[in-house]
């Protein structure tokens, strides 16, 4: 039986997500923003907390670790590099260790450059990446602990994926995404259609998440860094893809 997906908003514009493995009962929580938003999606789903799976340290990724595990008895999973500042830690993982969920599996990828020691759950049968702050739809995450070259590759980590991967990052930012995304290019049919598509869903206040690797490839200017569509389009023609990257993302930060 493949995996089921709940997805429910936590604190401002965070993501909670729930990962339930049908044929053991073991459920897992991606990140925990904090505690009440998702014992309310488990009450709702009826599933019980087995596992933390932690991307990062941020306070808004693991407020919420210490009362799901004081209740569940959960175990806490967290990058190596990061796991003496998320605290509650039982295991530690690092770069193509596996996670096992129930009957699940996930292949932990190091995406670095959001923070020093962030990390992505890749489940490889189930075609689901949780990549936490480091994509986002349309747009990737604030360079905070690294360098533009450190989170160039950590990106393109998550681009190598099969392009069928169903992506859920920690934030709902798309909207301000696609408006940055449209003034690095403008006529991208794709990124047009995907401005339009999250009008209105967020009319309809729906998640403009999950997406996927393939849509992300043709509509996210940072994952489109190396064509000659975007470093033209800033000047750049022949510029290696870092420094197309890296300005790319200082743009976003001032934008
Ligand atoms: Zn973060």
């Amino acid at each position: 039986m493949s995996a089921e997906i709940h997805l429910f908003s936590c604190l401002t514009d965070n993501y909670g997500v729930l990962i339930h493995d049908p044929s053991t009962g073991a459920t897992a929580s991606i990140d925990a923003p904090e505690a009440a938003p998702v014992e309310a999606a488990l009450a709702e789903k009826g599933w019980r907390l087995t596992d933390i799976l932690v991307t990062h340290h941020h306070a808004d990724h693991t407020a919420g670790i210490a009362a799901l595990k004081a209740k569940h008895n959960c175990r806490v999973i967290a990058p190596r590099k990061e796991a003496a500042k998320i605290g509650n830690t039982d295991v530690t993982v690092r770069e193509g260790d596996m996670v096992s969920v129930g009957s699940m599996v996930a292949r932990v990828l190091e995406t670095p450059g959001h923070t020093a020691g962030h990390i992505t759950y890749w489940f490889k049968q189930d075609k689901i990446a949780f990549v936490g702050d480091t994509l986002f739809s349309v747009g990737c995450g604030r360079i905070l602990e690294g360098t533009p070259q450190m989170m160039w590759a950590s990106l393109l980590k998550i681009r190598n994926l099969p392009a069928d991967t169903k992506i859920y990052c920690g934030h709902e930012y798309t909207a301000a995404n696609v408006r940055f995304a449209l003034t690095i290019e403008p006529n991208n049919s794709a990124l047009r259609a995907r401005a339009e598509e999250i009008v209105r869903l967020l009319e309809q206040k729906k998640p403009t998440i999950p997406t996927t690797v393939q849509q992300e490839k043709s509509y996210n200017p940072f994952l489109r860094a190396d064509l000659h569509s975007v470093s033209g389009a800033i000047g750049m023609e022949g510029a290696n893809p870092e420094s197309v990257f890296a300005t790319i993302r200082a743009r976003k930060d001032k934008f």
